[in-house]
């Protein structure tokens, strides 16, 4: 009843679109679900993601689950999860592409999910890392352990919307830090970040891992711009 209520005043809005969600959809309304631009790269074996790193880090299996386009449906959602307090959309994404990992021989070896971390100041403001709950399910969809005490942001930068792309290249080195580096030898590692641009944060977190000596490093994200 009190639901009830509550959804008649407060309805649950989509996040694609506002408009209130009816029953049965849950984050995004149905319309909406049906124009998310996925990429499919991992159903189709193309190494779009991989591409990125080539002759920068060895990167195993790569995919992102929507491509990102400016005032488009995924800039959305990710602006919900990120500033809106939506974290919902992050269990929605993460099950998606798990559900889809899941079934592909490339994906079924992982044992870690590693989120790409947030510093603790930025945490503290967010009350959550956007990232935490996408690389929870896919942990739990792939069968593989969720860790985020192995990769930790030590400088806490501004956002990298305002930095130019030299500031971000020379700041990438020094913004993380690895500890508790026996959890990563001899295994298969998945990273984990919201939007995949031009792979400069997947790198600089991978040039720690890869001295660790993982078996695989893979990577994987809600989006690619
Ligand atoms: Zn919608």
């Amino acid at each position: 009843m009190f639901k009830v209520l509550l959804d008649l005043f407060f309805p649950e809005l989509c996040a694609g679109c506002d408009t209130a969600l009816r029953d049965g959809e849950a984050y995004i309304c149905t319309p909406c679900r049906h124009a998310l631009p996925l990429t499919q790269y991992h159903l189709n074996n193309s190494p779009q993601v991989e591409k990125i790193f080539y002759g920068r880090v060895p990167i195993a299996q790569a995919t992102a689950l929507l491509r990102f386009e400016k005032k488009g449906i995924t800039q959305k959602l990710i602006h919900q999860l990120k500033y809106k307090n939506q974290e919902g959309i992050g269990v929605f994404l993460g099950d998606w592409l798990g559900g889809e990992l899941k079934q592909l021989p490339n994906y079924q070896n992982i044992d870690l999910v590693l989120p790409v971390p947030l510093h603790k100041t930025k945490l503290k403001q967010r009350g959550y890392n956007q990232v935490t709950a996408f690389a929870k399910q896919l942990a739990e969809a792939l069968n593989a352990k969720y860790t985020d005490d192995v990769l930790i942001k030590v400088s806490h930068t501004n956002s990298q919307v305002t930095k130019n792309r030299l500031a971000r290249w020379t700041a990438k080195d020094s913004v993380f830090s690895i500890q508790n580096n026996s959890k990563i030898h001899g295994k298969h590692i998945l990273l984990v970040d919201d939007i995949i641009t031009t792979g400069a944060t997947m790198e600089a977190c991978a040039n720690l891992l890869l001295p660790c000596k993982p078996s695989k490093l893979s990577l994987a994200a809600m989006a690619i711009a």
